[in-house]
């Protein structure tokens, strides 16, 4: 499929059916699969072969909806997890314990914020929060010998900041440690973080990859670039034998293509069992099948939303990377040149009242926590997911009282923007 266009990849990558097999890709509803020697089985168990013998760890159905997702990034191996956070956390333990630190951008989602803050921080592994518009200076100076990754995500969720993926690449890079991007928001489709220098790609494909607000899930998806014997050091778990596993060294028994994403499923998978369900995988599928034709739309109503806004006289402010204007636009214009997504925040200049006034108007478009979805939600954090949180903290965390988060869905945009319009007529 390398040869092929990323259209054409999100049609039929991952799955290529021989003579007679189904069109569609099957799925393998088992939890088991059936061995004629123990010694066969035993095989498997030593890593010595590949294939498949609980699904708590590893199911075809999720390993073709995988290497779908390999292929429109461009990586070199690929796993489904049950969830985004799953998926981030995967990972980041992957390569930190216990002792380790870890360089975050600062602007990254409310769920993963917690997972670094509050989760992982109890499994004793630290995080620095960077500003995504820090300096190198001030980059390379939140790094510790201890650090074993840095984190970002392409399009931050709601913030809407764009990552410089290649100034934190180049910092991670001379610190001798992988980048890590959540790629939910801008999809493979607008951007591919490989492209630029990261290592890592982690995505919750429950929001645009799925994009019918049907199954929750997560990827991650290694580049295999990233030299972890070079830095051995480091990464003792990628670069010292696992007793688990009859003392394999994944870097040097699957290569750096292969390293990280055996490791996390032999390991990970095996222990906490965040799987995919395998028909999950196959709902996952039918939508990135038409990824490519959707983040279009999902684009162009979210500029036509963000251009309307913009010049309306009710409206304070709005946030949408690809507006010509935005603090992001010349960042987005480089990493996201063809659109950046479908999700727009604004502000109103009657303040909280009037955001929540607007909410309560709006027909076509659903209050909903859901992002990324083919219709179009709206969220007003302050009296929803940030809801305990008063008035100076919600500035803190970048989230004014009047904000709200827009997400624009396929419905065409002259029906947002009338419904959007009334909706505003009336505060
Ligand atoms: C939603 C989201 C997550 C978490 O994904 P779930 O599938 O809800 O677990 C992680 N990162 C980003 C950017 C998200 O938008």
């Amino acid at each position: 499929m390398d040869s092929y266009t990323i259209d054409t990849k999100c049609v039929q990558g991952g799955y290529t059916p021989e003579n007679g097999e189904p069109r569609q890709i099957p799925i393998i509803q088992s939890t088991t699969f059936k061995y004629s020697t123990s010694e066969e089985m035993g095989k498997l168990f030593d890593l010595e072969k590949s294939g498949y013998f609980y699904t708590r760890l590893q199911n075809p159905t999720n390993d073709m909806v995988a290497a779908k997702i390999c292929e429109l990034e461009g990586g070199s191996a690929a796993m489904l997890t049950s969830s985004g956070q799953a998926a981030n956390f995967f990972a980041v333990f992957n390569i930190a314990s216990c002792g380790d630190h870890v360089v975050a951008c600062s602007t990254i989602y409310g769920g993963t914020y917690n997972l670094f803050h509050v989760t992982m921080k109890k499994m004793g592994i630290d995080f620095t929060f960077v500003d995504p518009d820090c300096t190198e200076e001030e980059l390379n100076a939140a790094f510790r010998p201890e650090t074993k990754a840095v984190f970002g995500e392409t399009i931050a969720n709601p913030a809407l900041t764009v990552l410089d993926i290649e100034k934190f690449a180049k910092a991670a890079h001379a610190h001798g440690v992988p980048l890590i991007v959540d790629n939910t928001f801008a999809t493979p489709v607008n951007c591919r973080p490989f492209e630029w220098g990261a290592d890592i790609v982690t995505h919750s494909t429950t929001k645009y990859m799925d994009g019918h607000g049907a199954g929750v899930g997560g990827c991650i998806v290694d580049s295999g670039k990233f030299d972890w014997l070079a830095h051995a050091d480091k990464f003792p778990g990628l670069t010292t034998p696992d007793d688990s596993y009859h003392g394999v060294t994944y870097a040097e028994k699957f290569g750096l293509g292969g390293a990280f994403i055996t490791k996390c499923t032999a390991q990970l998978m095996r222990d906490f069992g965040s799987i995919q369900s395998p028909q999950n995988a196959f709902i996952l599928n039918l939508g990135l099948e038409s990824l490519h034709v959707r983040m279009p739309r999902h684009c162009e109503n979210g500029l036509a939303v963000a251009k309307f806004l913009k010049d309306h006289p009710k409206i304070r402010f709005v946030t949408y990377p690809s507006l010509e204007g935005d603090k992001y636009y010349k960042t987005a214009m480089k990493y996201l040149p063809n659109g950046s997504c479908g999700v727009v925040s604004f502000g109103f200049n009657g303040g909280r009242s009037a955001a929540e006034e607007f909410m309560k108007n709006l027909r076509l478009a659903a209050i909903e926590t859901h992002v990324a979805d083919a219709r179009t939600c709206c969220l007003h954090p302050a009296s929803a997911t940030h809801r305990q949180m008063n008035d100076k903290e919600l500035e803190a965390a970048g989230i004014t009282s009047d904000l709200v988060r827009m997400s624009c869905g396929l419905e065409n945009s002259a029906d947002l923007i009338a419904d959007i319009s009334q909706a505003l007529d009336k505060i």
